[in-house]
């Protein structure tokens, strides 16, 4: 609660500043609340669409009771912003120490490049580690040196083993590798990094459904998890990334990167309305604790107290 606290500290300073705003002087919700709350919504990136939808159930409320106060009004907003998280189906449902449905299990980690994504996977094999699993990564983003070599560093840090061949290789073929030595190796939870090329949407999709094929030749009704990972600091982009990655693959969970150090941190109320897909995790910053489990309670809190 302390590392979420600190990590939603800037979007919660804008945000709060600006609701105080819309509020200021009034004893009750009028019109004119109503404009400087949506303004305040999407000033933290929360996104036109979802404000609007926000808004017009508060319209709805005050419509009820006339006299709702701006204290209600508060407490009524927290209400809205949580219900939009629940959409997301399984949210909450999470944790690194719970038992996992597949053994192995793969999580194909997709994303574009400087998104978080070595990161985030860096520290879901540390928290997967310290919760007694034997975890095996995949290093099948092979089109950047770096990306092998940071994957690498993470494998050493973490103390986790980690599957990998020359810079340039087929990445299917390091999926290949990483699924059968998952298997040898029984391990239980498998990360597999991608290459975050966004040329176009065939060849995403292509390579994308290449790396699932030859896992599901070891391993057929893997991957079990397609793990987006979004920089919640780019606000709106993340959303057209959200939007291109979901139209080229079945995208099953998100982690929402850098939220530490962002105002912007409205914008996982965006992705999960118009998504629909849970976000599991959040990232706070660039330490291996600081990843968090997604708790749509608990950030709405955050945002708020
Ligand atoms: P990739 O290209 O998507 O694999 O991105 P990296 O994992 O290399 O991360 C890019 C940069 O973002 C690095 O400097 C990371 O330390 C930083 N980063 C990743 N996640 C977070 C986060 O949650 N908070 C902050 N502040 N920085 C992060």
């Amino acid at each position: 609660k302390e590392s979420l606290d600190q990590g939603l500290q800037k979007t919660k300073e804008g945000f709060l500043s600006k609701i105080t705003k819309a509020i200021a002087g009034k004893s009750t919700v009028d019109e004119e609340v109503l404009d400087n709350l949506e303004e305040a919504l999407v000033g933290a990136d929360v996104g036109i669409e979802t404000t609007v939808k926000i808004i017009e159930r508060i319209e709805k409320r005050v419509a009820k009771d006339k006299y709702m106060n701006t204290a209600e009004l508060n407490r009524q907003l927290q209400e809205e912003m949580e219900a939009i998280l629940v959409d997301a189906p399984e949210a909450n449902s999470y944790a690194f120490d719970t038992p996992l449905p597949a053994k192995p299990y793969i999580i194909l980690v997709v994303g574009v490049n400087g998104v978080g994504k070595t990161t985030t996977i860096g520290k879901l094999a540390y928290n997967f580690k310290k919760a007694g699993k034997q975890v095996l990564l995949g290093a099948a983003d092979t089109f950047r040196a770096a990306a092998v070599d940071q994957l690498t560093i993470w494998s050493e840090r973490v103390g986790v083993p980690i599957v990998k061949q020359d810079m340039g290789s087929d990445p299917a073929a390091v999926a290949f590798d990483t699924a059968q030595s998952a298997v040898a190796r029984q391990s239980e939870v498998v990360l597999i990094d991608t290459a975050g090329r966004l040329h176009n949407k065939a060849h995403l999709m292509e390579e994308l459904s290449k790396i699932k094929r030859v896992i599901q030749k070891v391993i057929p009704d893997a991957p079990h998890e397609v793990l987006l990972v979004l920089d919640g600091s780019t606000g709106q982009n993340a959303l057209e990334q959200a939007k291109q990655f979901t139209a080229a693959t079945d995208v099953s969970a998100l982690a929402i990167t850098k939220l530490d150090g962002t105002a912007k941190g409205g914008v996982v109320l965006a992705i999960a309305n118009q998504f629909k897909i849970p976000v599991k995790f959040i990232g706070v910053g660039e330490k291996m604790e600081d990843l968090l489990v997604f708790d749509k309670h608990e950030f709405v809190d955050s945002l708020f107290n």
